[in-house]
């Protein structure tokens, strides 16, 4: 007998995951989109949520207002289905916690697997995090190599590789957190620093981002000098 879709048997375990990808997206680049799109092609991710934080951290405020850095986000995954925006660290006040964001995607995902996504840059740092432990309590983390930032050799991090590393992307659907997977991805030695900062010297950031994002900042004359409005 086959059984309405409703009424089919459950498989044991969730089949896919949500990727989280937080940064200052200031703006942002294909550093960030095209290592995404790989992700979800060679991972079980249904989806890619991008995450722009308001008030980070660890680092200088970003140039950009939120409202610029999310309508960048906006016309940047346009064309990609599986790429979404989610604004919750934006209109959330005081520092964005990324243990916060998760703990609050947690409570709406239950028990279905949630997948941080890091740059190498990101996941040296991550001691530096607000109660950083816990982050591998609420899920785990997907590590992108990023040119000339190799994985920590030593200290609490390696000790975290050592012992939660996995090399078979399938578990990463089959419970919810605590695993480290590092990843080659496309290596595109691309920063927001390098954007802004080619963009405050008058000069032309195309082919560094999608087209779209880089009409944005010409229209709106985002991290320029006055004088910078070539390529009418
Ligand atoms: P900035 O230069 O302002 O620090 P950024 O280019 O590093 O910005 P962020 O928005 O800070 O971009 O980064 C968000 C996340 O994307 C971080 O985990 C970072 O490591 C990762 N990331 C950024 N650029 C790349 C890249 N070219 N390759 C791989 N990962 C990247």
């Amino acid at each position: 007998m086959i059984l309405p879709k409703t009424f089919a048997a459950k498989p044991p375990h969730p089949t896919a995951a949500i990727g989280i990808f937080g940064g200052t997206f200031d703006p942002v680049h294909f550093g960030h989109l095209r290592p995404a799109l790989e992700l979800l092609e060679q991972l079980p991710l249904t989806e890619i949520r991008f995450i722009p934080c308001r008030h980070p951290p660890h680092r200088q405020a970003p140039m950009a207002s939120p409202g610029q850095r999310l309508a960048m986000l906006e016309l940047a995954i346009a064309e990609e289905p599986r790429f979404t925006v989610d604004d919750r660290e934006l209109a959330r006040s005081g520092p964005s916690y990324m243990v916060d964001t998760l703990a609050s995607l947690r409570a709406e995902q239950g028990n279905g697997p949630l997948c941080l996504i890091l740059g190498t840059d990101a996941f040296r740092g991550l001691p530096q995090w607000h109660r950083w432990a816990e982050l591998m309590e609420l899920a785990h983390l997907l590590v992108m190599k990023r040119p000339g930032e190799p994985l920590p050799q030593e200290g609490e991090l390696k000790h975290f590789l050592e012992s939660r590393c996995i090399y078979d992307p399938a578990q990463l659907a089959q419970q919810p957190r605590g695993l480290i997977f590092p990843l080659e991805v496309t290596q595109l030695a691309i920063s927001a620093t390098r954007i802004r900062s080619l963009i405050g010297a008058g000069r032309s950031a195309r082919y560094l981002l999608p087209d779209a994002v880089w009409d944005d900042i010409r229209k709106k004359r985002l991290y320029s000098a006055p004088l910078f409005m070539p390529e009418q």
